[in-house]
């Protein structure tokens, strides 16, 4: 067998061509959404990230707002510098790139942010939302892995996904929102004893944990659904998954590649929380999913 290929690049630019379309729609009622991204200090790869964030926008026809601060950035004034942007009307969402500089709290940064702008998804209030099944933001890399599940139509009802990883921006909004969606989840991380035993159950299976090549072919059931969210520097400085693509794609059902598989989904994911922020703003209704319109009826919520 050789896995079909998940492409989140061009994926995401359908998803981004629906954003387009209902930001048109928002602008004949006088609202354009705004993004505003906050940098603080000259890491290379952040600088890289909130680039591609910002040119997506511009892209989509969101306006947005790049907050670039140096890396001596007080915590009193990027403090007072989301206060400002929560203030702001022509600003719907705010994400600040993460990490942060050392001497400044990322929690208490973040916690700042005004529930209605966590288009990042990671204030308390959303992550105990999203527990709870009923989102308000779905943090953006989950949100774009099940996407993906949707755009292949997999019946992620009644299968096993096993979610590797337990970060609060990743594994853990990961699990929620494949529990929402009637899967049978297990979460494994770094502690977690004979990982292969528990990752051969999987009819879907999320790498997120960073480690280059965990995943080998023989930890994968076969015909099984592999998304691969890491994102590894190798020796020799090319970008590579947490998954062994070559080994695993002659396993795997589907899989998705590093790059141009999750990472394009984080950013369109950013676009579409925004312009739901946009349209929550004059009080006007999301779509239930991002791809509704060109791909039938969206996941269903979980019963109880
Ligand atoms: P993190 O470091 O916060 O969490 C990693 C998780 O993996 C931890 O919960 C840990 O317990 C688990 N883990 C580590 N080693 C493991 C092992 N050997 N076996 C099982 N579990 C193990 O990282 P994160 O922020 O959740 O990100 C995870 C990966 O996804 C990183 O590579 C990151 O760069 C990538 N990422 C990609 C995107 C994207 O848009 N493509 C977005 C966010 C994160």
């Amino acid at each position: 067998m050789t896995a079909r290929i998940i492409d989140g690049k061009a994926l995401a630019a359908r998803v981004q061509a629906g954003v387009a379309r209902r930001v048109a729609a928002l602008q004949t009622r006088g609202v354009t959404p705004g993004l505003a991204v906050v940098l603080v200090g000259d890491d290379a790869a952040s600088a890289i990230y909130v680039r591609n964030k910002v040119r997506a926008c511009e892209s989509a026809g969101l306006r947005s707002l790049f907050v670039h601060l140096p890396e001596s950035t007080s915590r009193a004034s990027l403090l007072a510098r989301v206060a400002e942007l929560n203030a702001d009307p022509a600003v719907h969402g705010i994400l600040v790139q993460l990490p942060l500089p050392r001497h400044l709290d990322a929690s208490e940064i973040v916690d700042a942010i005004a529930f209605e702008k966590d288009v990042d998804g990671l204030l308390p209030a959303n992550a105990g939302l999203t527990l709870m099944g009923r989102p308000q933001f779905r943090s953006c890399t989950p949100y774009g892995v099940m996407m993906m599940l949707e755009s292949i139509r997999y019946p992620v009802r009644g299968c096993h996904a096993v979610v590797i990883g337990r970060s609060n921006m990743v594994g853990k909004p990961m699990a929620m929102l494949l529990l929402a969606a009637n899967a049978t989840v297990t979460m494994c991380h770094s502690a977690t004893r004979d990982l292969g035993s528990i990752t051969r159950q999987a009819d879907v299976l999320v790498a997120a944990a960073g480690r280059h090549n965990l995943i080998t072919a023989e930890m994968v059931k076969p015909g099984a659904v592999v998304i691969d969210v890491g994102t590894n520097r190798t020796p020799e400085g090319k970008l590579a998954g947490d998954v062994d693509f070559a080994g695993v794609r002659v396993v795997a059902g589907w899989i998705s590649p590093v790059p141009g598989g999750v990472g394009p989904m984080t950013v369109a994911m950013l676009l579409v929380n925004t312009t739901e922020a946009a349209e929550r703003s004059i009080g006007a209704s999301p779509p239930r999913s991002p791809l509704l319109a060109e791909n039938g009826p969206a996941t269903a919520d979980a019963s109880p």
